[in-house]
């Protein structure tokens, strides 16, 4: 089965096709700059040069066209029919309460996603409108939808209620959600393929830290606990956004600077964390560069990163009263070998012993970066979202066709 995987967002939309018997990458690629002049598509197939694209692309209708339209095209394609697309698989990133897994699309699924706008409003109507491009291009092709937040909707009331009125829960659904749900239930699946263990056995703490960071407490398996909560700005620091702040911060900032409701919130998610603090960058490698040339508040905004991302490591193994594998993973978890060093530097009270030649190795694989000893099994794990996407997909579709 070839499955279609589709990440759309208000101005872009990005997409790999799959072939499910191997897992294989047949074609991936993106269009950019929806509705504005010169939308880009890049479109790319391995082994073969990157092609681009320049053209008017005026909505999301017309850009599931584009990719199709290259999906089948004799030069660039990899495909000779459109209807060798079987299924495609969306992601959302807000599923709300409403959402404990992924789901094949139906009317009403639909209308609980338009139901959870308010929750999501950058990002679910953007899905929405993927979606309906499909349809339009694609009508007779089954679709999932998978959510950020559906892994995080096994966590205790404890964990995802918020110490404020009741009421605020009932009338509004304000509680935590948290996000990267489909990357932290990858790498915990992957984690213990690598350590030969029933996922039932361990108790983790995965760290997704890209450009947004997350931290997640898995235990049998299942999330616990997360550090984003209602919105992704909750927990660590991350490239521009603060993460946990003393919330009289906002009603003392408005009244002090004069500034606006939404001045805050950019103030908060888009001039804060590793930006703010080091004056230079958000871009992690830019702050290494930054420490290594002497420059005082890169490794000021490096420490506090740090520092806060060993504290809800910490405070998960309490969570979950102990701990055998830590992952690093996503973007800076991924690449930044200072970074994980740095963070395990603290933590030897708990059983972390890191070795530091395996620390510093590249790959693209699944790896122990702890040494034999270590009680505690530090991993790196590349996360891989969309084959997860695709997984779900291909998972739902065959079970509804043998149904
Ligand atoms: P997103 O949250 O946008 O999906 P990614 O997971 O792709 O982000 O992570 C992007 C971030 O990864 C970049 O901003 C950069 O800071 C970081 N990064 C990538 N390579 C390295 C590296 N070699 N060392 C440190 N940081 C890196």
């Amino acid at each position: 089965m070839k499955v279609l995987v589709i990440n759309a967002g208000s101005s872009s939309l990005k997409y790999q096709l799959y072939d499910m018997r191997e897992e294989t990458v047949m074609a991936s690629g993106r269009v950019e700059r929806i509705g504005m002049d010169s939308s880009i598509l890049t479109h790319e197939v391995p082994g073969r040069q990157e092609v681009r694209d320049v053209s008017e692309i005026l909505d999301h209708v017309t850009a599931v066209k584009r990719v199709v339209d290259i999906l089948v095209d004799p030069q660039h394609g990899v495909l000779s029919a459109i209807n060798e697309i079987q299924a495609v698989g969306h992601r959302v990133v807000h599923g709300g309460e409403s959402f404990k897994q992924s789901v094949i699309v139906t009317p009403e699924v639909k209308l609980e996603i338009r139901r959870l706008f308010d929750l999501a409003p950058l990002h679910n109507p953007a899905h929405m409108m993927g979606i309906s491009a499909v349809e339009a291009n694609l009508p007779n092709v089954e679709q999932v939808v998978v959510f950020d937040t559906a892994f995080h909707q096994t966590m205790p009331p404890t964990a995802y209620l918020y110490p404020i009125p009741m009421v605020l829960y009932r009338r509004h659904k304000i509680r935590r959600y948290g996000f990267h749900g489909t990357s932290h239930h990858y790498v915990s699946d992957q984690a213990a393929q690598l350590l030969g263990k029933p996922l039932s056995e361990v108790k983790m703490v995965s760290c997704h830290i890209g450009n947004g960071a997350s931290v997640t407490a898995i235990k049998e398996g299942q999330s616990v606990d997360t550090s984003m909560g209602l919105t992704p700005l909750e927990g660590l620091m991350m490239g521009t956004r603060s993460g946990d702040i003393d919330p009289a911060i906002v009603p003392f900032t408005m009244n002090k600077e004069e500034l606006t409701l939404s001045e805050v919130n950019s103030m908060l998610n888009k001039h804060s964390g590793l930006l703010a603090i080091s004056g230079i960058s958000s871009d992690m490698r830019e702050i290494v560069q930054g420490m290594d040339e002497g420059d005082k508040n890169a490794q000021l905004a490096f420490d506090m990163y740090v520092y806060r991302l060993r504290k809800y490591i910490g405070a998960y193994a309490a969570a979950m009263n102990g701990l055998d594998v830590l992952i690093f993973t996503a973007g800076v978890g991924e690449n930044s070998d200072r970074l994980r060093a740095s963070v395990c530097e603290g933590l030897t009270f708990l059983g972390i012993e890191l070795d530091e030649e395996l620390n510093k190795k590249r790959s693209k694989e699944a790896r122990y970066i702890s040494t034999e000893n270590s009680r505690i099994k530090v991993l790196v794990v590349p996360t891989n979202e969309e084959l997860l996407i695709a997984r779900d997909t291909y998972a739902l579709v065959q079970q509804a066709k043998q149904a």
